[in-house]
């Protein structure tokens, strides 16, 4: 069972990196400009681990809980680990100095509280803002016309380094209305970039999942994150 399931993470992982190298040359880039970050909520750390072995080096758990569970299973010596959802304030002190990025803060109390922790631990804890680009109700991110004045206040912050963008597009019947979204996002994430804010890098624009990824690509995404291509259809329990 195992024998099999890691044949088939290996398989889903040399297509996976063929698709990326296609879309990014549509981009007018190459392989190497995107950031491939296996989503591993629901897998097991063995798992999670052979796909490590054939090369994958970003990891991105959802949930603090699995995460800590998990945690001293992953081997980490060549793989990043990072936290892709939605994140309570009251957990941020659970996992500050255990990830590297957190690709989810969408608020400045969420921020002033990772700011706090890593400063308690004499860290710099990198971050992604996550926009709702597709303006949904109940979605976590920021909406677009707030960005920038999130992006100042969370600047005036030590302890805390913004790296770029992160979004979940809303779930669309059609590539050409995702591709929309993910447009849009890319050109919100560069009109930002050109405003030089200080204390604000625009280096990650992490969009783009196993049903839309290449489209994402195309339209700028520079990070995927992808789950159920690469480990098959997630089995909640
Ligand atoms: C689960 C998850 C993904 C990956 O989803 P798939 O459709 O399985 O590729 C990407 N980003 C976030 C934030 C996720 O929670």
């Amino acid at each position: 069972m195992t024998e099999k399931l890691f044949r088939d993470v290996e398989y889903n992982y040399r297509r996976i990196n063929e698709q990326i190298a296609e879309a990014a040359a549509k981009a007018g880039k190459s392989r190497e400009d995107i950031t491939l970050l296996a989503a591993t909520k629901t897998v097991d750390a063995a798992v999670i681990n052979h796909a490590i072995s054939l090369g994958l080096d970003h990891i991105g758990e959802n949930r603090v809980q699995e995460l800590l569970s998990k945690y001293d299973s992953y081997d980490l010596s060549r793989c990043s680990l990072q936290f892709i959802g939605h994140l309570q304030t009251n957990k941020v002190r659970q996992i500050v100095g255990k990830v590297d990025l957190i690709q989810s803060v969408d608020s400045f109390k969420l921020a002033k509280e990772i700011s706090a922790q890593s400063l308690k631990r004499n860290l710099k804890t990198d971050i992604l803002v996550e926009v709702n680009i597709g303006r949904e109700e109940n979605k976590s991110g920021v909406f677009e016309e707030n960005l920038e004045e999130l992006l100042c206040q969370i600047s005036g912050l030590e302890g805390i380094s913004v790296k770029g963008l992160m979004t979940i597009p809303p779930i669309c019947e059609e590539k050409c209305k995702i591709s929309k979204y993910f447009f849009n996002m890319h050109k919100l994430f560069i009109d930002i970039s050109e405003k030089k804010l200080d204390n604000v890098c625009m280096t990650i624009l992490s969009m783009g999942m196993s049903e839309d990824f290449c489209e994402a690509i195309i339209e700028g995404a520079n990070m995927v994150r992808i789950g159920s291509a690469l480990f098959g259809a997630r089995k909640y329990t």
